[in-house]
């Protein structure tokens, strides 16, 4: 049976430098689930390291926790990739890895904490996770596509590290699933700015850093269930699945 979920593809936790060190895995869920939401996509900056503990503290829960990573490209780009498997998510991790580099600096963009869903610190991520990665935005997105991933076009609206605020426009030979929309201009908005772009499905997600954020921003998604396949069918408008506008 279909039904309508409240989503929200872009939630950061503590592992990322720039988000507060209180989006732990459990306050985060506790969260998510006052805020009513249904399904949740979690996208640190080239990271992801605390996927698997958001999903053990919303195990049991009124909540789906999809794995995922907000991607930064060489052209600074930043990209969602969202995955069905902690496998597929651990080999884009690889490949996002293999071409960062860097030591993050604390004192300067803040601390990288892995923290499980007892709140217990399980480790500092040390790598330059803020930085960009020298993989060029088709490149990145032929593998996201091979790993059975969605490639979600992060914050179009802002000024910057977006694919419009890098690029100027979207080349039709860079597939993306979904474009994403900040609050600030929403979806109804989007598509009067967007009048190109409207071959897309719009999402609007909160990009929280701070538990605060959380509920602030969600799209409506008709589908059968929770999985990569499902929004699939829901971002090309199939089978009856889709963005509620
Ligand atoms: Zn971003
Ligand atoms: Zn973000």
């Amino acid at each position: 049976m279909l039904k309508v979920f409240n989503c929200d593809f872009h939630i950061h936790t503590c592992l990322s430098p720039c988000a507060d060190l209180d989006m732990h895995p459990r306050a985060l869920v506790e969260k998510a689930l006052e805020a009513k939401l249904d399904l949740i996509a979690i996208c640190d900056h080239n990271s992801s390291e605390n996927v698997p503990f958001v999903m053990n503290a919303a195990s049991g829960k009124a909540l789906n926790v999809i794995s995922g990573m907000e991607i930064t490209t060489s052209e600074e780009v930043h990209v969602l990739a969202i995955f069905d498997s902690l496998d597929n998510l651990a080999r884009i991790q690889r490949v996002v890895y293999q071409h960062l580099s860097g030591k993050n600096d604390e004192r300067l963009f803040g601390v990288q904490a892995v923290v499980n869903e007892n709140g217990e610190v399980e480790g500092i991520n040390e790598k330059l996770l803020i930085g960009a990665t020298d993989l060029s935005l088709d490149k990145l997105l032929i593998h996201i596509h091979e790993f059975n991933g969605l490639a979600i076009a992060a914050h179009i609206d802002r000024e910057s590290f977006s694919v419009l605020s890098q690029l100027g426009f979207i080349d039709k030979k860079v597939k993306f699933d979904a474009l994403e929309i900040t609050p600030a201009t929403g979806i109804a908005g989007a598509r009067i700015k967007y009048r190109d772009l409207s071959n897309y499905s719009f999402l609007v997600s909160s990009d929280s850093h701070f538990l605060k954020d959380i509920g602030t921003a969600r799209t409506k998604i008709v589908l059968r269930e929770a999985t990569i396949a499902e929004l699939k069918m829901a971002f090309a408008g199939q089978n009856g699945r889709r963005v509620l506008e």
